[in-house]
């Protein structure tokens, strides 16, 4: 039995079977071979594999997803036999002497330049495609010997760190636990698996991964942040228990659905949920969510190799709004950029990009992307009660520009005959310390802020919320963070704003009571969490 501690990100306990993420950004060196011959066979033999399991994996989609889903893995299956493409490497191999590591990736990259030179829009989207064959041949040649393990296991995933759009790329159905050597509890990884209502352990430190392996039982305690590799059957069934009376508990919870978010002393609140994907609206209704605070729009952006068409996000806003029946939806504009990168959008390496363009600043800077998004939030908006909100303001002009393109997309809408609904609510977040400090000048502009306390709190304390190094520094209590909220509560208050919270902070109930106090009128949590901040509000008295 080998124990590592980390922090536990998500109170639950997970039983199951260890499995190290594996990711294929393996470093590539140029190394010049001897044996050509040999090299040459070892890349047959990589393409070979990559094959089979391609056609493994088209067989599943067709399956489960239908033709239409499963044939880009048929087209993968074309790429690689391409003989372009195939040339390229070989050439790189028999001519220049070249490792075929090397060579694949070297022919990766000229044709995903290519690629996505030309003008032509389908042909752009195929410079992902060469990139993803050529990382499964590089991943057949340097991980051929993986042992894979059964599709029955549950999986407790081990990494050094997992950036959002790997995390939501998991099989839901088999993914028990996160533990991730490095990451932060604000991190979004974090958040995606209190969404999921998964445990998750982060910086358990990077020596723990040399020493776990594929396949052990384990055990994820997201309590005290413990894995326990190898228990022994005494600790197994002390979990056992455990995860019997947490079961019994959310049991429990389950009695308050239906009931009100109110107080001894009859003050109420509403209590939402955030979401990342249509698929989460199940959880939300399960929970007994009164709407959705925060449905994080940028995972739509993640999810795909290429920008959401205007369709696909018309599609994406609509069933959400009718999943919700007429209770409110408040949907983001994309947050890409910082940790959320998505590779089409081609934006340049940058030093700070927490501090860089990011969320609205990407919107403003290429009107085309906002706009295409707001055309599908307006036309959506029939089907429901949305609430439009922008991410990472700082000032007045940024919401006068917003307000200007709304306007615009509006009259395009009515020039072309299609219908909107006028009562959508537009607001913003209030996650940097300018928006707050402002909030009397941007209140007026508004109808409402909800605060976005992860990102709050990374600026205020100048602590990165992916640095796991910084968590002793990053007192999410801090009272600079608790007067910020309350400045923004006043001055939304006194110009006719509501003011919700949708950070992690809302789900915090050692705090319940002090936003309760401030006037705060929504807090937006997991869904996994609603029936738990209700339970506390139902306990505070104010008198
Ligand atoms: C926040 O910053 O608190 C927030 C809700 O947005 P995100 O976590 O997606 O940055
Ligand atoms: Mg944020």
């Amino acid at each position: 039995m080998i124990k590592f501690i980390g922090k536990g990100v998500c109170g639950a306990v997970a039983i199951g079977k260890i499995s190290l993420f594996k990711r294929n950004n393996i470093k590539i060196e140029s190394v010049k071979v001897d044996d050509k011959e040999y090299e040459l066979n070892r890349f047959e033999k990589a393409k070979q594999s990559a094959l089979v399991q391609l056609e493994e994996i088209y067989n599943k989609a067709l399956a489960e997803a239908g033709e239409d889903n499963a044939q880009i893995f048929e087209i993968h299956m074309m790429m690689i036999e391409d003989e372009d493409y195939n040339d390229a490497i070989t050439d790189m191999i028999s001519s220049q002497g070249f490792n075929a590591e090397y060579a694949v990736s070297s022919a990766s990259n000229s044709f995903a330049e290519m690629f996505s030179s030309m003008d032509d829009d389908y042909m752009q989207a195929r410079a992902a495609d060469v990139r993803d064959i050529s990382d499964r041949i590089i991943s057949c040649l340097t991980d051929s010997k993986t042992e894979q393990l059964s599709t029955e296991d549950k999986l407790i995933i081990c990494a050094d760190d997992l950036a959002p759009s790997e995390t939501i790329s998991l099989d839901k159905n088999k993914v028990l636990a996160f533990v991730t050597a490095y990451g932060s509890s604000n991190s979004h990884t974090a958040i995606l698996a209190k969404s999921m209502n998964i445990p998750a352990i982060i910086g358990v430190g990077e020596e723990f991964l040399e020493k776990i392996e594929d396949g052990q039982s384990a055990i994820a305690d997201g309590f005290s942040g413990e894995l326990i590799v190898i228990p022994d059957s005494e600790t197994v069934s002390f979990y056992e228990n455990k995860l019997k009376e947490d079961n019994a508990k959310n049991e429990a919870l389950k009695n308050l659905r239906g009931k009100e978010n109110i107080t001894l002393d009859g003050t109420r609140i509403d209590i939402f949920a955030n979401i990342g994907s249509v698929k989460n609206v199940d959880k939300v209704l399960e929970n007994d969510a009164g709407g959705i605070g925060l449905f994080r729009s940028e995972f739509l952006y993640l999810e795909n190799s290429d920008f959401p068409t205007e369709e696909e996000q018309f599609t994406a806003y609509k069933n959400v709004l009718e999943e919700m029946s007429g209770k409110k939806v408040i949907i983001r504009t994309m947050d890409i950029g910082a940790d959320k990168q998505a590779d089409y959008f081609n934006l340049d390496k940058e030093d700070n990009p927490a501090l860089g363009l990011r969320a609205i600043r990407i919107c403003l800077t290429r009107p085309e992307i906002f706009i295409t998004q707001l055309r599908a939030l307006y036309r959506a908006s029939i089907y429901g009660n949305l609430g439009i909100m922008f991410p990472m303001i700082t000032s007045v002009k940024e919401i006068e520009e917003i307000l200007e393109i709304c306007k615009q997309v509006k009259s395009e809408l009515d020039n072309e005959n299609i219908n909107y609904s006028d009562k959508v609510e537009l607001g913003i977040m209030i996650e940097t310390p300018a928006a707050a400090i402002i909030s009397d000048k941007l209140a007026p502009l508004v109808d409402f802020f909800s605060v976005g306390t992860n990102d709050l709190i990374q600026y205020t304390l100048a602590c990165d919320r992916q640095n796991s190094h910084l968590e002793r520094f990053c007192d999410t209590h801090h009272e600079a963070i608790l007067r910020l909220i309350e400045i923004s509560a006043k001055n939304a208050h006194s110009n006719g704003a509501w003011i919700g919270i949708c950070g992690e902070l809302a789900a915090d109930t050692t705090l319940t009571e002090r936003f309760l106090r401030m006037g705060i009128d929504e807090l937006s949590v997991s869904p996994s969490f609603v029936l738990k901040v209700r339970d506390k509000v139902r306990q505070i008295d104010l008198k």
